[in-house]
């Protein structure tokens, strides 16, 4: 009980903290907002994603005690007599099985807070296009594509931690670290299709300015492709993928209808820096530090696991809930670092596009648009931008177009 009482309390304290700074705007930077957006786009934003906020911290603190729960009760070693008693003598069956099980109890029971994030709410703030069928659809490819994904990745975890207990952690990082580079590669052309179709750039016109700016960068872009989001969402948005053969720029169709050719060609100005600067590389190399670290640590874990009551050994299947807990609170402890690394990306990308293009007028045009109809939240939170934000907020990217 004591667990679920802290999961609450960490909801409590978001709650708290997003009260707190919505009363707590100073009257310069809200006079600024103001030059910008009216004041119903900055309540209507700071509604919506006050929301957002919220969801995130509901459903961290929801993970976290299912987590705790599953592993601090005997619930993990009932699942795992389960899955052996299923498996017979497969060790690998017994934690395809776990893995599965665990991973089914934990998406069903996040489902209802998914649907009312994902589904009502975008219907509510006008956001979404999409019908509860096709939401439903894209939640089961995206549940069959974890379930994919993940079921490899367990067994050759646990291949490595049977082999050997305490230094597992290393050759686990160097394969999945290259599980990471094959899916970077991959994506573009096996999971994106998944989800939304891609075609080429039609327009030659902007085609023939992606080659100039790209020629000024220095860099050779192969294909634009376009999306075909506005099936699902009204939202805008663009960024880059893959690399070698498969790397491309990719612009939503619902960003290309609404924006002038000198708007669009500052978005590709700034999703070419993302190619100058090597974010996918160095995006890759930071995942794969990350993984050393964090598996490094759950290696010591699993070990302090398996010399009290709750596993038999760190190879036993009921340290998968132990294992996914402590990645899973580590991700938490370093999403700030995490998104502070993507921010300074995301800087060096507008800088770029500022300079590429030479248009600060398009450039303060776009980040306007891009935040009216995503409803950013104009006047976010300090600690809502450290925790949360993979992006500048809108009035800190405009200023950088403001300065001399
Ligand atoms: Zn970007």
């Amino acid at each position: 009980m004591r667990i679920v009482a802290a999961a609450i309390g960490v909801f409590c304290l978001s709650l708290l903290l997003t009260g707190v700074s919505l009363g707590s705007i100073g009257v310069s930077v809200k006079e600024t907002a103001l030059r910008y957006f009216t004041a119903d786009e900055i309540v209507r934003g700071k509604s919506y994603m006050g929301g957002r906020y919220l969801l995130f911290a509901a459903r961290s603190a929801v993970t976290l005690a299912f987590f705790l729960l599953f592993t601090f009760t005997p619930a993990s070693r009932a699942l795992r007599d389960l899955s052996a008693v299923w498996a017979g003598h497969r060790p690998w069956l017994a934690v395809t099985l776990y893995a599965a099980c665990l991973l089914l109890l934990y998406r069903i029971l996040l489902l209802p807070m998914d649907t009312y994030g994902g589904y009502l709410r975008e219907h509510a703030y006008g956001l979404s296009t999409q019908g509860l069928v096709g939401w439903f659809t894209d939640w089961g490819k995206g549940l069959l594509l974890q379930v994919v994904l993940l079921l490899p990745t367990v067994n050759l975890l646990y291949l490595f931690i049977r082999r050997d207990p305490v230094r597992w952690f290393l050759p686990a990082t160097g394969g999945l670290g290259c599980l990471i580079l094959l899916l970077t590669f991959l994506a573009p052309v096996l999971i994106d299709p998944l989800f939304h179709t891609f075609t080429p750039l039609r327009d030659a016109d902007l085609k023939a300015r992606v080659m100039r700016l790209a020629a000024r960068a220095g860099i050779a872009v192969e294909q634009v492709l376009e999306a075909d989001a506005s099936r699902r969402t009204v939202k805008a948005n663009a960024y880059v993928t893959g690399f070698g053969r498969t790397r491309r720029i990719v612009l939503y169709d619902t960003l290309l209808e609404r924006s002038s050719p000198e708007e669009l060609e500052v978005v590709l100005a700034h999703e070419i820096g993302h190619r100058k600067y090597h974010h996918i590389w160095k995006g890759v190399g930071l995942s794969i530090l990350g993984l050393f670290l964090g598996l490094g640590i759950a290696a010591l874990v699993l070990r302090w696991g398996a010399a009290r009551d709750p596993l038999a050994h760190p190879a036993d299947p009921a340290g998968l809930a132990l294992l996914a807990l402590t990645l899973f609170v580590l991700s938490l402890l370093t999403l700030p670092l995490q998104n502070a690394v993507s921010r300074h990306f995301e800087r060096q990308a507008d800088l770029a596009a500022l300079e590429l293009s030479g248009n600060r007028e398009a450039y303060v045009k776009v980040e306007v648009d891009l935040a009216r109809s995503n409803l950013a939240d104009i006047l976010p939170p300090r600690w809502a931008v450290l925790l949360l934000y993979t992006h500048p907020p809108v009035l800190e990217r405009i200023a950088v177009a403001e300065e001399p």
